[in-house]
């Protein structure tokens, strides 16, 4: 039987500010995990970009990966991306990283609104999750307009930190903006897998959104685990696959030099 062919393409070393494992640690893991192919994607936060160590810490990825990508070579794929976070919130930032490249891929993230804190920090009773959820798919739909990146990454983030069970239905409309306005830009929207392993227990987005996505014509998917450790590297990034050729799709894509190359979901 042929092995498949895993592809994780979401992916932070200590380059970012929130993970402490190398990318030589990273890739080794990625290896034992039965990966053909990763993308280290460190965060570049904009709102921060200018205050902090960032640019010292952009050329530490970058090198880093470059290094990893020839010490695995046949073996095991590293590709050099970037999780480009609120890229409207500091515009001179996004345009100082985007340069940075060449990348094969970047992500286009948004963990907190503009004025606000990460969803992680909000205190829930003291703002209204309705209103943030309004305010945070008006931004997605800025980005996207914006449009210079390659994916969207994590849509439904700030569920992963509010109240159980919120109601998606008001936004449909929202949403559904959003993904037309991916589709006919041509950016990929992301399967983020980090959800299966924590408390919300599915993909970001999950199964209804990708539904809707799919039967708005939208084919275009990158899939990333959103590993800050080793042992999360390629985590549910199978069952993610199994759950895509579920609703529909029959590949997703991986970036290389910010050109989609599809990879076929195969058969079950
Ligand atoms: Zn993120
Ligand atoms: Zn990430």
């Amino acid at each position: 039987m042929k092995t498949p062919f895993y592809s994780d393409n979401h992916m932070h070393s200590s380059a970012s500010f929130d993970a402490a494992y190398s990318v030589e640690e990273m890739a080794a893991a990625s290896y034992e995990h039965g990966l053909s192919c990763i993308t280290i994607t460190d965060h570049r936060d904009c709102p921060v970009f200018l205050f902090d160590n960032s640019r010292a810490m952009m050329g530490v990825s970058r090198y880093s990966t470059q290094q990893a990508a020839k010490d695995w070579q046949g073996k095991l794929e590293i590709l050099f991306g970037v999780e480009l976070g609120e890229p409207l919130q500091e515009k001179r930032a996004a345009q100082e990283i985007l340069r940075h490249g060449p990348y094969d891929f970047v992500i286009g993230s948004l963990h907190n609104l503009e004025g606000e804190e990460d969803f992680y920090f909000l205190n829930y009773e003291q703002h209204d999750p309705r209103d943030l959820l309004r305010r945070y798919f008006s931004e997605l739909l800025e980005m996207v307009l914006w449009g210079q990146f390659d994916t969207l990454a994590h849509v439904t983030y700030p569920l992963r930190y509010m109240p159980k069970g919120m109601d998606l239905t008001p936004f449909a409309d929202a949403i559904d903006r959003v993904f037309r306005t991916l589709i006919q830009k041509q950016i990929a929207l992301e399967v983020n897998a980090s959800g299966f392993r924590q408390e919300i227990g599915e993909s970001l987005p999950g199964e209804d959104l990708l539904r809707r996505y799919h039967q708005l014509g939208g084919r275009l998917i990158t899939v990333g685990a959103d590993a800050h450790a080793p042992a999360d590297t390629g985590c549910f990034i199978p069952r993610t696959c199994s759950m895509l050729r579920r609703l529909g799709f029959t590949e997703y894509m991986i970036y290389r030099k910010r050109r989609p190359c599809p990879v076929p979901l195969g058969e079950e």
